[in-house]
């Protein structure tokens, strides 16, 4: 379905289209968008403009966790209060972010930016798991801990990454049940997190 009606001038139509294809946005909202940089001054319109594409050209993933930076490193690696033998998995830069939200976690991040996933053609050389491995290798590595989302995909993706690590000798743990069935890491409440990474179930060693 077109965003515009085709009433409007191209340019206008063009602006609309790109608000529309951003997620949770439709037609009439994408529209409204378009009408209020219509009013932005030229320098605002600018600044919109830039922000975009300076956030393309200068954000880039951190070379140790793949967390998102604008430097060599994030900010989470860089610094000298955290634990460097905890690595908590991620999927998702979003899920990151909740869990230092909650304020509990001192160790490290490692983020897949993705899982694994037969139906949507994502393999695990498609995501970052080669690198987890690497770094765990490199030693130092006390325990993994797997916050995945508890649905069938993340599962699978926490599986696939501890049948890797077990060898390796490093302590791995999952987050503890807790988090709403189906539901997300991203969308949990501190509290809820809290409680997960806490009480995280072990996988490895076996008991
Ligand atoms: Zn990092």
């Amino acid at each position: 379905m077109r965003p515009g009606t085709g009433l409007f001038p191209e340019a206008l139509e063009r602006l609309i289209t790109q608000f529309a294809a951003l997620p949770g946005v439709g037609t009439k909202s994408a529209q409204r968008m378009a009408f209020r940089v219509l009013d932005y001054t030229p320098e605002r319109a600018e600044a919109f403009a830039n922000a975009i594409t300076d956030a393309k050209a200068l954000i880039r993933r951190c070379g140790v966790c793949q967390n998102l930076t604008d430097g060599e490193t994030c900010s989470v690696c860089a610094s000298e209060r955290r634990d460097r033998g905890l690595i908590c998995v991620v999927a998702d830069i979003r899920d990151l972010y909740a869990i230092e939200r909650a304020r509990n976690y001192g160790g490290v991040y490692h983020v897949l930016h993705g899982v694994i996933s037969p139906m949507r053609r994502i393999a695990a050389e498609d995501i970052a798991i080669a690198p987890l491995v690497e770094r765990v290798k490199a030693g130092g590595v006390t325990e993994v801990i797997l916050a995945l989302n508890p649905d069938t995909e993340g599962e699978a993706t926490a599986m696939y990454i501890s049948r890797l690590l077990t060898p390796l000798g490093v302590k791995v743990t999952r987050l503890a049940t807790g988090l709403p069935a189906g539901g997300n890491v991203e969308f949990a409440d501190d509290a809820t997190i809290f409680r997960a990474l806490q009480e995280r179930i072990l996988i490895y060693p076996y008991t």
